[in-house]
């Protein structure tokens, strides 16, 4: 953290993590240069070379336990990989998807044989993943998903459509919320996986236009009848989808609360150099009182958002982080990233409405924060039920 000095929580203080940071600052720095990361930008996706050379840098899977080809560490190594990755302005690049949503469900739910099979492509970057589970008619209320994988045979027949899926077009491991039993509800939802390249009947639609995250690819997928084998369920029993959906939420809900920080501190980074430099009426812009005052009160409430999501890892790491404390995290840190960049987009004046600005990208990139990973909305309502 630079603007933030909020001390190293206790369980960073390892010379290992330290080792382990340079190694990836250092791969980012060499493969992801500026001159790549703008054609990602403009062809709204990051190549797929780049996550195999990920893959060999060891960046991918870096939690997977060392027996299934993965790194071998925990979460400290993800965040590190999250936190590397927003500083160095490759927010396309969905390594937390990847790392901190996707793999981890293999690792929690998968059978001992779907570990084996997965978990070494997921961690060599031989394997792109994805979770679809928001669909055209339905995102917050997922009870309500049309998806089917009707039992055929050995296997399953998934049908239906899936939309605004992270790495839609890159991905080739894709886990699919679909309805194993419709007349249950929600108690009917299963995960299965959809190894793409051996599936007649998948398709990918459209990669949809958006406001901000220009290197991420936000996808269209169709299922028409497509056939997984009986051990494409993830896990072992039918109907278990939504039990893994809910016990994966405090990390992903944390994952996102850590990554607004970090887009917190760069935009209190960027917009104090701006301020320091840019003059009006003789004087720095950081002269003025307000403009003292607005970044005052921002970074007093940046440093409670860093000191709460530090507690939070600490509670994850002791296994002990409950969906409503990480439904704070991700609701107070994310409606603080969206204050942040805005006010301090306004503090660069008409430099910030400009694209070539890094303020007018990461007000772009930080809208959706507030809406993915189950909006704020949805994490008032969660709080408000402990009340
Ligand atoms: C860039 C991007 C990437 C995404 N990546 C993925 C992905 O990889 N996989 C995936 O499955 N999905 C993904 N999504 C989808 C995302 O998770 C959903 O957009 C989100 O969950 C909200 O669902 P919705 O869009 O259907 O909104 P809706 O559920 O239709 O909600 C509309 C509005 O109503 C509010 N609302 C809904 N219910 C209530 C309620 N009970 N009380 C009060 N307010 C309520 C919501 O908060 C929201 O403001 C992505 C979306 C985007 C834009």
């Amino acid at each position: 953290m630079t603007v933030l000095n909020v001390a190293e929580p206790a369980y960073m203080d390892d010379p290992d993590l330290r080792i382990f940071r340079e190694g990836v600052a250092k791969f980012l720095s060499k493969a992801a240069t500026e001159k790549r990361i703008e054609g990602w930008r403009e062809a709204g996706m990051v190549e797929r070379a780049f996550w195999t050379e990920a893959g060999q840098a060891g960046i991918l899977g870096v939690s997977v336990p060392a027996e299934f080809g993965g790194g071998g560490g925990d979460y400290r190594h993800d965040l590190i990989v999250f936190e590397e990755v927003a500083r160095h302005g490759v927010a396309g690049f969905a390594a937390s998807l990847h790392n901190g949503i996707v793999v981890p469900y293999v690792v929690s739910h998968g059978t001992e044989e779907q570990k084996h099979r997965w978990l070494p492509g997921l961690s060599s970057g031989e394997l792109v993943s994805a979770i679809a589970m928001s669909e055209p008619d339905t995102g917050s209320d997922l009870q309500n998903i049309r998806t089917t994988a009707l039992k055929s045979g050995n296997g399953y027949r998934i049908n239906g459509a899936k939309t605004f899926i992270s790495s839609g077009q890159l991905a080739n491991f894709i886990i699919v919320a679909a309805k194993t039993d419709p007349s249950l509800g929600g108690k009917g939802v299963s995960l299965l996986v959809v190894e793409t390249d051996k599936a007649e009947g998948f398709r990918r639609g459209r990669k949809l236009k958006k406001l901000g995250q220009d290197a991420a690819d936000t996808s269209e997928l169709f299922f028409d009848d497509v056939f997984v084998p009986a051990d494409n369920l993830l896990g072992e029993t039918e109907g278990r989808g939504f039990i893994q959906l809910m016990s994966e939420l405090p990390r992903e809900r944390l994952t996102i609360a850590a990554q607004a920080v970090t887009a917190i501190d760069l935009a209190l980074e960027v917009t104090l150099d701006y301020v320091k430099n840019r003059k009006a009426f003789g004087k720095a812009i950081l002269e003025f009182q307000n403009t003292q005052f607005v970044l005052a009160g921002l970074k007093a409430e940046a440093t409670m958002a860093k000191v709460f999501v530090d507690y939070c890892v600490a509670e994850l790491l002791a296994g002990r982080l409950d969906v409503t404390t990480a439904a704070m995290a991700k609701m107070l840190t994310t409606d603080l990233q969206g204050r942040v960049v805005d006010q301090c987009l306004q503090f660069h004046g008409g430099m910030g409405y400009m694209d070539e600005t890094p303020i007018s990208r990461m007000y772009r990139d930080a809208r959706i924060s507030r809406i993915y990973g189950g909006s704020n909305e949805i994490m008032r309502l969660l709080i408000a039920r402990t009340l």
